[in-house]
């Protein structure tokens, strides 16, 4: 078994990409290949089908592209490679990273394909070329249809989480377009799990296939409490920052995982505009110069390191008492190996793990993996950043009446108050103003708003079982079909759909059971949505809504999944009464 922690000498250099492709894995900055990586790419490049058992979060998405990329004839103007996703938030991540990987290959182009944008558009795009085209299963096969999308030429064909395409009902689609590309290509299926109706596809459509699998081998945590926080991308570098200033303990250090080099770099210099001592730890340095920052953070001067996974092997230091997973992990082996770097010699630890959306399937793997629980934690308002701020100021001033010897300074508020006419009290304040330095002391009154976190949602009509049911008005009078409101929910609200439970299609309403933590986020991002071309309103659902029904409810699988709420696993895990950390 291979896996990325116990394979440190492999490189990108062992597939024999090429040079462009090689300068764009440095511009990036990955260190070294995911196991997932490790065993598709040669696969790929030597020609094989593959189905590949990986999740987002795996570094699926260059485990493809990449070889894509190697392969393609970039001289010839036809679409040589289509990638299939369930969602277009999906399509045009992916599309974003075939551009970033083929960055340095020049001439190459990549089309993202999917509804909501103009068809003319498209209809443009595709006219004047393009090598790669990466879609949700509708769009493509709209342009199939109107034949204003040429497959003779296909090389390459990608599924990209099969499984969610079944679950959202797109599988007769994904069929019908496999049914419409000739016989001369190879394919490549990804999911997250192998349910039947996607085992068949890959009987029926893939030749010969590899079976691609990361097995791991169960390993104990040591005693470290564990937690998460949801985030989206664009609130990380504020939640670190609340998390710094909230929960660090000030006799330790830090150690903070970032994915890549680029990142740990930027990040460091973040930190250290925002007056904290962090240095980084990457692939890129010198031994020396990582003995160096080993060193000072041993010796107090340095009290948070940014590092990458490689850069951070067996870092073991004493100071060290919280790792922030920033970044998730590509794997769980990975994260069980960071959150080692503390705790150690008897030392309490705390690991705090950052969770995305689309990254919630990999927390739940992480558990899984460990069978540890990650409990839930409240991200630190402003008003617990400024309290913490104004108790660790006056503890400053309390040592400092305690041990120092203050006549030297006596003599000078003496002299202040004397030649200002102000009394003593005013002069302490001007000096404790003064010693607030850039971080001033504000007492903020009302607590804000807070960003979406597990432990604050509301939840009603919510059962035990850590799902909320929320209201829609539109229902089958609107002609609406579960694949449509779960198609709605992941683009929308960019949640995964094998997260949504139960959906009830009533004639003019549909309740939809989600998972509490992302009700908010539902709420807010499809306010004024369009469900078949229908404005739609959401709420959560009330009392009176659940018991509404006179007629039968129907528990609607969704369409070809036929996919039973009780098979939807994954949230079940994290259904019991979140643990709040105390403020
Ligand atoms: P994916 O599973 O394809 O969605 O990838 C998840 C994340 O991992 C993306 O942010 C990628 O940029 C990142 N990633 C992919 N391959 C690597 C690698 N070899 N080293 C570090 N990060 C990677």
């Amino acid at each position: 078994m291979k896996t990325q922690v116990e394979t440190a000498g492999d490189s990108f250099e062992q597939f024999g990409l090429s040079e462009g492709l090689m300068r764009a894995i440095a511009d990036v900055g990955y260190e070294m290949p995911t196991p997932i990586q490790l065993k598709t790419i040669p696969l790929l490049l030597d020609g094989r089908d593959i189905i590949g058992q990986a999740q987002t979060g795996t570094g699926k998405t260059a485990a493809f592209a990449l070889p894509i990329l190697e392969r393609l004839d970039r001289g010839k103007k036809t679409v040589q490679a289509v990638v299939l996703t369930p969602t277009r938030e999906l399509a045009i991540q992916v599309a974003e990273a075939f551009h970033t990987y083929s960055k340095h290959l020049t001439g190459l182009r990549v089309l993202p394909i999917y509804g909501g944008q103009s068809i003319e558009q498209q209809f443009n795009r595709l006219r004047s070329g393009v090598h790669v085209i990466v879609g949700t299963p509708g769009r493509i096969m709209d342009h199939l249809r109107r034949e204003t999308l040429d497959f003779s030429h296909l090389k390459f064909v990608v599924l990209d989480e099969a499984d969610e395409m079944l679950r959202m009902g797109f599988i007769d689609d994904v069929e019908w377009i496999l049914g419409h590309t000739s016989a001369e290509h190879q394919t490549a299926l990804f999911s997250a799990t192998i349910p039947r109706e996607v085992r068949r596809i890959a009987d029926r459509y893939l030749k010969n296939p590899a079976h691609v699998e990361i097995e791991h081998k169960t390993l104990t945590v040591p005693t470290i409490e564990q937690f998460y926080i949801n985030v989206s991308d664009a609130q990380k570098a504020d939640v670190l920052t609340r998390l710094l200033e909230n929960d660090r303990d000030e006799s330790g250090a830090v150690l903070i995982f970032d994915r890549t080099k680029i990142g740990a770099a930027n990040l460091t210099e973040k930190l250290q505009a925002r007056g904290y001592a962090a240095e980084a730890m990457h692939g890129d340095m010198s031994q020396s110069q990582r003995e160096a920052v080993i060193r000072r953070l041993r010796g107090g001067q340095v009290e948070i390191v940014v590092a990458t996974d490689v850069a951070a092997r067996g870092l073991d230091v004493e100071r060290i008492t919280q790792v922030i997973n920033y970044d998730m992990p590509n794997d769980p082996e990975v994260y069980v190996h960071r959150i080692g770097r503390t705790g150690r010699a008897g030392r309490t630890g705390t690991a705090v793990l950052f969770v995305t959306a689309r990254q919630q399937r990999m927390k739940s793997e992480i558990e899984r993996f460990t069978n540890q629980r990650i409990e839930p934690m409240r991200m630190p308002t402003k008003a617990d950043v400024a309290r913490r701020r104004i108790a660790l100021f006056k503890e400053r001033i309390h040592a400092t009446l305690r041990d120092e010897d203050l006549d030297l300074y006596l003599t000078l508020v003496g002299e202040l108050a004397e030649e200002s006419g102000r009394d003593i009290a005013e002069i302490a304040a001007a000096a404790a103003r003064l010693a607030g330095g850039d971080k001033p002391l504000e007492v903020v009154a009302a607590p804000e708003p807070e960003p979406r976190t597990a432990s604050h949602v509301a939840r009603p009509t919510s059962g035990e079982n850590g799902m909320t049911r929320l209201f829609f008005d539109v229902g089958h009078h609107s002609q609406v079909r579960p694949a449509d409101i779960v198609g709605a929910i992941a683009n929308e609200a960019n949640v995964p759909g094998r997260a949504i439970g139960a959906i009830d299609i009533q004639d003019h309403f549909t309740l939809v059971d989600v998972p509490s933590e992302y009700v908010e986020q539902i709420l807010e991002s499809m306010r004024g949505s369009r469900i078949r071309n229908h404005n739609t309103n959401i709420r959560l659902a009330n009392a009176r809504d659940a018991s509404a029904p006179a007629e039968p409810v129907k528990r609607t699988a969704h369409k070809a999944g036929k996919i039973k709420k009780d098979d939807r696993k994954g949230f079940k895990k994290n259904a019991k009464s979140p643990r709040k950390k105390a403020g």
